[in-house]
């Protein structure tokens, strides 16, 4: 076989050449394996390196603490490591993006970018609202010095000012699955860079850099761990603007544990399964949802009406695995249904292969200002649902069973329909 044969089939390795989400999602971050004659990515847990000699060692050192991806030596656990690096390379490749940087969990992936936007002389943030209710918490608190406006999608031009650093957003946002489109806000946005939360979407239905989003943040602790047992965050931005994160991490010290990397970039083969089979169930339920008697205001971008502004598919591949409703019968009711399910069950978090259910007003989004919460619908009586991957008809028997049993006692049982 001659070498340029060999350099043929190398770049139709190159996961770029591979059109599909569900064989980009497999062989992402894994085009070096081979090279290392290694079939799955290897761990590196070295918290040091052996320095190749005192200058080689001094010069990869300032070339990291400048914010650079990677230098001859890795110098130091925090400063740079391989198996984070390759489940970055893997976020990057799937957000369409120069590069990532990984976090400790998601909020350290939004500290961190709001930080980056602040050592560039932006001290003031533009959100729109609902936004995760630590993200909320964390610019209403000031504890990064600057200060935030609120605004909503359609007035994002008239809230930025000469020293807005960022504009934030999330969509779909939770808890309540409001969608807002990206090229929008960006065209509003003007020279000043607009981060959206991903976390929801994921990269497999939503990549937010195709649609001039500067970048893109997740919390890995959701989809793309997937399995509800490690926590981590990412932001896929380009080159330049990984720079001051890259600075930002190495200060504050929140990376991502390499063990962490290895489990994420473990899960991420099937994420795109995992998506569209949650997906899928996801749509079976809202439609039932939305039939039962004692639930209103079903939200799920699959539903008629719900994705106003046609997102799907021009920014959304589709309308993704997290529901949210509101149930006749207040916060009363929506406390017994979350202590009546079974197979699903009643917690924090999302994206996880099993299905979860849980109060946004008394827990994710409980930091939020009561009257924003009032003003965005994150009322008592909402409950939020992550669809997992098991069977729609056994998550809605238990739906079902849950809002049955739930029901006030005035009113007889038999009138439930399931
Ligand atoms: C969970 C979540 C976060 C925070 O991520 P952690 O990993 O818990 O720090 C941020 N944004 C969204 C949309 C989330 O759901």
């Amino acid at each position: 076989m001659g070498s340029h044969r060999i350099m043929e089939i190398m770049s139709h390795a190159e996961p770029d050449a591979v059109d599909h989400v569900l064989t980009r999602t497999v062989h992402a971050g894994r085009d070096q394996l081979r090279s290392l004659g290694v079939h799955t990515p290897p761990l590196d847990r070295s918290t040091t390196y052996p320095l190749t000699s005192l200058d080689g060692g001094t010069a990869s050192l300032d070339q990291l603490a400048g914010g650079a991806r990677i230098a001859e030596n890795p110098v130091y656990q925090r400063l740079h490591n391989p198996t984070v690096a390759r489940w970055e390379d893997a976020v990057a490749g799937l957000e369409h993006a120069d590069t990532a940087v990984a976090f400790s969990s998601g909020m350290a992936a939004i500290t961190a970018t709001v930080m980056a936007a602040r050592l560039g002389g932006g001290d003031h943030v533009v959100a729109v609202r609902p936004i995760y209710g630590g993200t909320d918490h964390l610019l209403a608190t000031g504890l990064l010095g600057g200060s935030v406006t609120w605004a909503r999608p359609e007035d994002v031009a008239g809230a930025i000012r000469p020293d807005t650093g960022l504009v934030l957003l999330e969509t779909p946002a939770n808890p309540t699955l409001a969608t807002v489109d990206i090229a929008d806000v960006v065209a509003q946005a003007g020279t000043v860079p607009v981060a959206v939360d991903n976390t929801f979407a994921t990269p497999v239905l939503q990549n937010p850099l195709d649609h001039g989003a500067a970048y893109a943040i997740h919390s890995a602790t959701k989809a793309l761990g997937g399995h509800g047992d490690v926590t981590g965050g990412v932001v896929a931005c380009s080159e330049a603007l990984a720079q001051p994160l890259r600075q930002v991490r190495i200060l504050t010290g929140a990376l991502l544990d390499p063990q962490a990397a290895w489990l994420l970039h473990r899960g991420l083969p099937t994420l795109a399964l995992r998506v569209h089979a949650a997906q899928d169930s996801a749509c079976a339920l809202a439609q039932r949802l939305a039939l039962h008697p004692d639930v209103v205001d079903v939200r799920h971008p699959s539903l008629p009406g719900q994705d106003p502004l046609g997102l799907i598919p021009r920014q959304m591949a589709g309308p993704g695995q997290m529901i949210a409703f509101r149930v006749r019968g207040g916060h009363a009711r929506a406390a017994r249904i979350v202590a009546a399910v079974e197979l699903i069950t009643p917690a924090v978090s999302l994206g996880s292969v099993d299905t979860l259910i849980q109060h946004p007003a008394g827990l994710t989004h409980r930091v939020v200002a009561a009257d924003a919460r009032d003003e965005h619908g994150i009322g008592e009586d909402l409950l939020r649902v992550s669809v997992g991957i098991e069977h729609p008809d056994d998550l809605w028997r238990d739906l079902t069973r849950a809002l049955q049993v739930s029901a006030p006692v005035d009113r007889p049982l038999e009138t439930v329909s399931s």
